[in-house]
């Protein structure tokens, strides 16, 4: 018994679980309560339980074969000699590549993320383990992450920060020989900055956290890594100080020494002053000659098509943090160095510092995330043509970290456990038997019915709702009806009311007792943007008002697991951000492989991933064209309108003798063999790793 006990705790300790439906599954059969209770955090799960209730339910359920199995695939995972890197490349034990972000999108338990740049940092990592590539990843360790989201009685968002206990997460403090945290210090003004680092493990791949709530530090300094997002300016420079300077800090008290960086969005372009600097002490060059020598291993990835989206700090408050740091440490005058951030080829940023500036001047690899984005990119930065041009790679999605249970079993019926890695699986996949598609989206709708009416209900009880009231969430939804999903981050560029526009229409629409519709949403908006948060109480009362309460459901704080449950339930993905906004948008990657459809404005990936058979898209206006918003969304609304109504929803109960929807699954197919090999991470690292990664000498 000693033996489970101590594979579950290995098990628990690398985030391999996160894309291991079985696991999930066992932890669901220990207890389901318990497994809800822990926030599906598994080193919690296994500290808490009573360890002879635990040995008793693994008997009774006869969990001890299956935990075995489960531990030795994880082993064979790890150590395997045949991934894609080892067989094309060659083997190595070092990490030849840093990447750095200021979220990773983990699992819902580890709150180190926001939305979308969150879970794609997330997913390359977990790519370029599955890929074997020799990669390692720096982030800063929030104590409180990113807010929960409370739904007040009179509809509006308010925000809730909790601290996590590290202690008791997937993730262990670094040590030294003995057993003393490891810690990097930085100098700030009048005072030095420690932090101490936490290794989490991403199946092969690790990632070091910085924290700065050690004893040395000022009770400020101390909450430099409270929260994501959060606090003024010159909280952000400090966190941007940390994550690029310090993280380059932890790679040399690790003693790593990677060739090439990956600074995945500006905030972790200080990082590129480190590495000059430390070129400077080691080579005994210029600041001019260590620049060009660090030009040519960087990467930057851009993630958005605005310039107000971009870090810049004052000029007053970049000088109080480099100044001294440019005299000492990189011999240079602060004029020069300020200019690495303001200048960009003859384009100023005013009068303040530009972290994508920073990052461009210092990048020999730069990239937009989708085609479109590229475009844009290269529009919005002329590079001169003598320099590397600003390229694309479109993003994806870790396949599995998505995927429903019922999509795995189901695939697994018919191609085996390791169905992913049979050849050519998706065009299999999508000549599986009408019969066999249609279980596979019904059952998956059922079950996000079910989380959704088991999440109301969990709610009503906690705030002692009447049993009528109970028993009639218990009655939320319909799990025959075609399932529109709607969640993302409320930023109000990606116009989350967008289908609320013509109430009339859409009322129509929920009304038909016949083709029956509903509809889905969740989403945080940043507790700074009004606008966002107006959207988020418009639906909840449009949702509360008429009795509509059975067809249209907002579940409030949306997280990883919300994002798996809705992706994998809905029939339809609805995504309509004002083009050309969305850079790539990933939620609606994460439908394709559970089956459901996309259904989206020709923005981001859509514009690669659109065709005749594999969804539906929504008409726009270009911005170019000088039409007012007002214009716009009542354009692109129409369209909404129109195809939901006029393709949409007569195809989805448009059904033959046996029952089944033909051309609704006919695009499930062209969706699933199409877009799935494509718009996933293993994809998108391979790219990275054979356009920039493996370039770097
Ligand atoms: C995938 C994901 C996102 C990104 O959604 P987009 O539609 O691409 O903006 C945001 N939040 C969570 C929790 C996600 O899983």
């Amino acid at each position: 018994m000693q033996e489970v006990l101590n594979q579950l705790r290995e098990l628990s300790n690398n985030l391999y679980w996160t894309w291991n439906n079985d696991f999930m599954a066992i932890m669901e059969e220990i207890n389901g309560d318990f497994w809800k209770w822990s926030s599906k955090n598994p080193v919690k799960f296994f500290e808490a339980i009573d360890k002879q209730y635990l040995f008793d339910i693994i008997e009774k359920k006869n969990l001890r074969y299956r935990i075995h199995n489960l531990y030795r695939d994880y082993r064979k995972y790890i150590t395997s000699k045949e991934t894609y890197f080892e067989k094309k490349y060659y083997k190595t034990d070092k990490p030849e590549i840093c990447y750095l972000s200021a979220e990773y999108g983990l699992s819902k338990s580890l709150k180190f993320y926001s939305g979308g740049l969150g879970t794609l940092s997330g997913d390359h990592l977990k790519s370029a383990s599955d890929l074997g590539i020799p990669l390692v990843a720096v982030g800063l360790a929030y104590s409180h992450g990113y807010f929960r989201q409370i739904i007040t009685d009179d509809l509006h968002q308010s925000e809730l920060y909790e601290q996590s206990d590290f202690n008791s997460m997937p993730m262990k403090l670094v040590l030294d020989e003995e057993f003393r945290p490891v810690k990097i210090s930085i100098d700030l003004p009048g005072r030095k900055l420690y932090a101490q680092i936490w290794q989490l493990n991403i199946g092969r791949i690790k990632l070091y956290m910085l924290d700065t709530f050690v004893d040395e530090n000022t009770v400020d300094d101390k909450r430099i890594t409270d929260i994501l997002y959060g606090g003024d300016v010159e909280k952000r420079i400090l966190q941007e100080i940390l994550l690029g300077i310090g993280g380059m800090r932890v790679l040399e008290a690790l003693g790593i020494e990677p060739k090439a960086f990956h600074i995945n969005e500006g905030h972790s372009a200080f990082l590129t002053f480190e590495r000059i600097k430390n070129k400077i002490v080691n080579d005994k060059v210029s600041f001019r000659e260590a620049k060009d020598i660090c030009y040519y291993s960087n990467i930057f990835t851009t993630h958005t098509p605005v310039p107000a989206g971009i870090d810049i700090f004052p000029r007053w408050m970049f000088e109080k943090y480099f100044g001294a740091y440019a005299a000492e440490e990189l011999k240079v005058d602060f004029h020069t160095l300020f200019a690495e951030g303001n200048n960009l080829y003859g384009q100023s940023a005013g009068d303040g510092f530009n972290m994508a500036y920073l990052a461009i001047n210092n990048s020999n690899f730069i990239n937009g995330v989708s085609k479109l984005h590229g475009e844009i990119s290269r529009k919005m930065w002329k590079l001169p043509e003598t320099r590397t041009q600003i390229d694309s790679i479109t993003n994806g999605v870790h396949t599995k970290t998505y995927l429903s249970w019922v999509s795995d079993k189901v695939y697994a019926r018919n191609f085996g456990k390791d169905w992913i890695e049979v050849e050519d699986v998706w065009q299999k996949i999508a000549q599986l038997p009408d019969e066999e598609l249609w279980i596979l989206r019904n059952l998956n709708r059922k079950k996000l019915v079910e989380f959704v009416r088991g999440r109301i209900i969990d709610k009503e009880k906690l705030l002692h709702e009447s049993e009528d009231k109970i028993a009639g969430a218990k009655k939320l939804l319909d799990e025959n009806a075609l399932t529109i999903g709607f969640a993302r981050r409320f930023a109000t560029y990606k116009r989350g009311t967008l289908i609320l526009r013509d109430i009339e229409r859409l009322h129509k629409l929920l009304d038909d007792k016949d083709r029956k519709i509903q509809l889905i949403f969740s989403g945080k908006a940043h507790p700074r943007d009004d606008g966002g948060k107006n959207y988020i109480s418009e639906i909840l009362k449009f949702a509360s008002s008429n009795g509509f309460k059975k067809n249209i459901v907002f579940i409030d704080n949306y997280d990883m697991e919300v994002a798996k449950r809705l992706v994998s339930g809905c029939d339809i993905w609805l995504n309509n951000p004002r083009r050309p906004l969305e850079a790539s948008g990933t939620s609606g990657m994460k439908t394709i492989a559970n089956g459901g459809l996309n259904f989206s404005i020709l923005d981001g990936w859509w514009v690669e991933g659109y065709a005749e058979d594999t969804g539906w898209k929504i008409q726009s206006l270009d911005n170019e064209e000088g039409y007012s918003d007002e214009q716009v969304n009542e354009f692109e609304s129409k369209s909404l309108y129109e195809t939901l109504e006029n393709e949409i929803i007569p195809m989805f109960y448009d059904r033959n003798e046996a029952g089944l929807p033909v051309n609704w699954i006919k695009k499930m197919r062209g969706s699933i063999s199409k877009l799935a090999p494509v718009f996933n991470t293993g994809r998108m690292v391979r790219e990275y790793h054979e356009k920039f990664y493996s370039k770097v000498k």
